[in-house]
């Protein structure tokens, strides 16, 4: 962060209007705020003093509470005011670090943030007029600064923009464009932790298309490829707006259903199962998917709860494929629905 913030502390380094020989010596061995007092004013040490207790203290705060935002909020809001204070009492060298003041205020909070902390800052000196030699001085400063202070919008503005495009592609999958295993794993943690906070409940279906490798040996890799991303597309188009959808696998999926519990989980998953032989072909072959389900239990982590969904797939494809299993607990007995493919049935107790 030293290295990152400019600090006023240094600008008047090197301006000292009333040095002596002495004076400079001592500057190399004396603290550096004691060199402050001596060489440039007290009024001077005392701001410098200050921004480096702030920033001490901010950072401190950050270290133990891992608040990095108040952290950058706390670092604008200092090196602003305290840049003001140094520009006023010296002039044009300590104008100086209003520049690098800009740029790192749009690096360290939003470009609104950072709009209204330098605007008032600018504002405020060029109002002012007290660290101007002339009027001159003053446009120059005022156009100087609207310059830095728009191309700092610019390259904070791209900045954030490939950030959130980075967040996207590093979550998503590129084929069929669901979330993949790393979105995955990010949001069973906050559902578990919901679970824990007894936010509501979870459950998790695991999908898997039946005998896909027959489709790639019979129509090709591409038509295989296509026949994923139909398949997401249907899921995508039968499930509510809070499930969440990914692609963990090859032609394994998982979807994540808030608020479905025991009774229910079973037939959402078998009107999956029939949207799917329903819609889903590839060159007029009927592709079917099976479907291995469980419900988030206290003391569940994501690997069991996974676990128990792989478990009940598992039955799903060896009791003959095109079928959903539900696990409900840990220590019920699975439920499958026995149908064969194309049987669909609407008398499921659910239980
Ligand atoms: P099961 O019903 O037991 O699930 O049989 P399966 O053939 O679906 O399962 P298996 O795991 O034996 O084969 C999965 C196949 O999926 C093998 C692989 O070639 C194919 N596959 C994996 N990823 C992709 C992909 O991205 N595109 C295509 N086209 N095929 C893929
Ligand atoms: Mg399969
Ligand atoms: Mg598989």
């Amino acid at each position: 962060i030293g290295q990152r913030i400019p600090v006023p502390v240094t600008t008047i380094q090197g301006y000292n209007p009333g040095a002596t020989g002495t004076g400079n010596n001592n500057s190399l061995t004396a603290p550096y705020t004691s060199f402050q007092y001596q060489d440039v004013g007290i009024k001077v040490g005392i701001v410098d003093t200050g921004i480096i207790l702030c920033i001490c203290a901010g950072v401190i705060d950050a270290w133990r509470g891992g608040d990095l935002r108040r952290l950058g909020l706390l670092l604008v809001v200092v090196t602003n005011v305290g840049c003001v204070l140094v520009a006023t009492l010296l002039g044009l060298p300590g104008l100086m670090w209003m520049y690098p003041v800009i740029v790192a205020s749009f690096l360290l909070v939003s470009r609104k943030r950072a709009i209204v902390a330098v605007g008032l800052a600018i504002g405020f000196l060029v109002i002012h007029g007290h660290a101007f030699d002339s009027d001159v001085h003053r446009v120059i400063f005022l156009v100087t600064a609207i310059v830095v202070s728009l191309f700092s919008w610019i390259f904070a503005h791209r900045a954030e923009r490939q950030r959130i495009q980075l967040e996207s592609l590093a979550a998503r999958d590129p084929l069929t464009g669901t979330g993949n295993r790393r979105a995955m794993e990010q949001e069973l943690s906050r559902a578990i932790a919901a679970h824990r906070r007894k936010l509501g409940t979870f459950a998790l279906a695991l999908l898997d298309l039946d005998h896909f490798k027959r489709i790639n040996d019979n129509f090709g890799h591409e038509a295989g490829d296509e026949t994923l991303k139909a398949f997401a597309d249907l899921v995508r188009a039968s499930i509510r707006t809070i499930d969440r959808f990914y692609r963990i696998g090859g032609e394994e999926f998982v979807l994540l259903l808030p608020g479905i519990a025991a009774p229910d989980l079973l037939a959402v998953c078998e009107k999956l199962r029939l949207t799917v032989a329903d819609g889903l072909r590839c060159h007029e072959e009927v592709v079917t998917v099976s479907i291995g389900a469980s419900v988030l239990q206290h003391g569940d982590d994501a690997a069991s709860w996974l676990a128990r969904a792989d478990e009940a797939l598992y039955r799903a494809k060896h009791g003959g494929r095109n079928r959903v299993e539900v696990v409900a607990s840990t220590d019920a007995r699975a439920i499958g629905n026995g149908l064969q493919p194309g049987e669909a049935s609407d008398d499921f107790d659910g239980t």
